[in-house]
């Protein structure tokens, strides 16, 4: 074999090595392959770093869990979703689960790898969201960190800028090692690369259809997810909800999500008896 060739044939092993799926495909039927460089526990321990910090900023300010009836709702309402994340995957109910409620004008939610979940209260207030909505965005957010995309996106991102795939192959280190070399450099980026890299459109895919199993398993209507994006999409005007900017509502995400919530109703309905 020639040298180049055989450096293309080992790269090409490396990329499968580092592939595999994070979930069951379940009902949703997700089963895409993805590519992890980093460890989950690397990115669970930043992720968890940066909830805490979050956390303790919004205590100073006040603005932590300020209104207790809403709190508990949210809580309720995420912690049925939990129950069902283990038809995506056995581990999910060991995680750490955290849920908390951040007064913050802004349409928005999020969940961090390892389960730590915050919805921002003009989610809740500006779109007037029914408990069907708020399980449609909270479900949707706990499936972004079932699949590990945070740690998806941040694997493809060092992989690109380091082109530490190729050193890899070249200088002969084991996945592992090499792993752990760019975990040093992850760790000061890491929360903020969770933020400024937006999902691709197939990971929101694959989170529209796996948050609408959540929704429908845990006895919440799926149909709430259309009347939801509707009401985001209205919001827009001049400053549209942080939530579109990563999450873009147009008129063919939701025909998808109506396309694809049929699949889902047997199950909800089954709660329903
Ligand atoms: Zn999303």
């Amino acid at each position: 074999m020639k040298k180049t060739h055989f450096v293309a044939f080992s790269l090409v092993t490396v990329l499968l090595s580092g592939c595999a799926t994070t979930t069951s495909p379940s009902a949703s039927g997700v089963e895409r392959k993805q590519f992890m460089m980093l460890s989950e526990a690397q990115v669970v321990s930043m992720s968890t770093e940066s909830y805490l910090a979050t956390l303790q900023e919004a205590s100073k300010k006040k603005t932590l869990n300020t209104n207790p009836a809403q709190v508990k709702r949210v809580r309720t309402i995420s912690q049925k979703l939990i129950q069902q994340t283990v038809h995506f995957r056995q581990d999910a109910l060991n995680w750490k689960w955290e849920v908390n409620v951040e007064q913050n004008d802004q349409v928005n939610a999020y969940c961090m790898p390892g389960g730590k979940i915050m919805v921002y209260t003009g989610l809740i207030d500006k779109l007037k969201a029914t408990d069907d909505e708020l399980a449609a965005v909270i479900g949707h957010e706990i499936a972004h960190a079932l699949r590990e995309h945070g740690r998806e996106r941040m694997s493809i991102a060092y992989a690109q800028q380091a082109g530490l795939l190729g050193l890899a192959v070249l200088a002969g280190t084991s996945k592992n090692q090499n792993a752990a070399a760019v975990g040093v450099q992850a760790a000061a980026l890491g929360s903020t690369l969770f933020f400024a890299l937006p999902n691709s459109r197939e990971q929101e895919r694959e989170a529209d259809r796996m948050g609408l199993e959540l929704s429908a398993r845990a006895g919440y209507n799926p149909n709430a997810a259309v009347s939801l994006w509707q009401k985001m999409s209205q919001q827009g005007g001049s400053a549209p909800p942080e939530f579109l900017s990563t999450h873009p509502s147009n008129e063919a995400r939701i025909n998808e999500l109506k396309s694809m919530i049929p699949s889902v109703m047997p199950l909800y309905r089954a709660t329903q008896k």
